[in-house]
């Protein structure tokens, strides 16, 4: 049998990571899991029911209402999700929630790929190949506001940007598994690369990756 290849991608907002993993997990024909979908779930839950986005055992226990009909919500991919995704992320209890369900999935008998914010470090911290994709704030809120723009047509660029940094700060300064690169990742610094240069940087990361194991 085949050793299952589990490969992390982190980084912080719009980085292109979600991009990038998925083309590759379709160069391996492995599943993957967009980790970010699970927070947006929650606050996304959260807000709609008008809840206290502080009360983290109430928000915590919405972990169990995720369905996968409910991660295909067009909704969860808008501003107002992602924003709701990291004050829920911030709340220990709602990552220890989620927490099983993101290692169940790493250590499915394939293999998988998975990309978030704390993949190499918590949830796959033995995963075969780790990358950490950043780039340039201004960069990351361009490409999100070309995305949202489409819905949101009175959104600036500047807004967008201010979002980024707001959840930068949070996700990076939160006590419980706070965005950081780990030890082992390679840097993958998307800020210069269109996404066809992006892919072909991460292939060769993973195949040399690989290669070394
Ligand atoms: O990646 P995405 O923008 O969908 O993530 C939304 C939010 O969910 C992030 O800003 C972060 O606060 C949180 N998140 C996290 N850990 C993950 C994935 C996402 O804290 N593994």
């Amino acid at each position: 049998m085949t050793k299952p290849l589990i490969i992390a991608f982190d980084g912080p907002a719009a980085s292109g990571k979600g991009t990038l993993a998925s083309r590759i997990a379709t160069d391996y024909g492995l599943p993957m899991l967009d980790t970010g979908l699970l927070y947006r779930a929650i606050g996304f839950l959260r807000a709609e029911a008008q809840g206290d986005m502080a009360d983290a055992a109430a928000v915590a226990a919405l972990a169990s209402d995720i369905t996968p009909e409910l991660l295909e919500n067009p909704s969860l991919r808008g501003r107002g999700a992602g924003e709701w995704a990291s004050q829920v992320a911030a709340i220990p209890e709602v990552r220890t929630a989620l927490k099983q369900f993101q290692i169940d999935f790493a250590q499915q008998p394939s293999g998988a790929i998975l990309d978030g914010r704390d993949i190499g470090t918590v949830i796959a911290p033995d995963a075969d190949v780790k990358i950490f994709v950043t780039a340039a704030p201004e960069v990351r809120a361009h490409r999100r506001w070309l995305q949202l723009v489409k819905d949101t047509p009175d959104l600036t660029p500047d807004e967008v940007l201010a979002d980024i940094r707001l959840r930068d700060e949070r996700d990076s300064s939160r006590s419980s598994a706070p965005l950081e690169m780990a030890k082992d990742a390679v840097l993958l610094d998307t800020t210069d690369l269109g996404i066809e240069a992006a892919i072909e940087h991460a292939r060769r990361i993973v195949k040399d990756r690989r290669g070394s194991h």
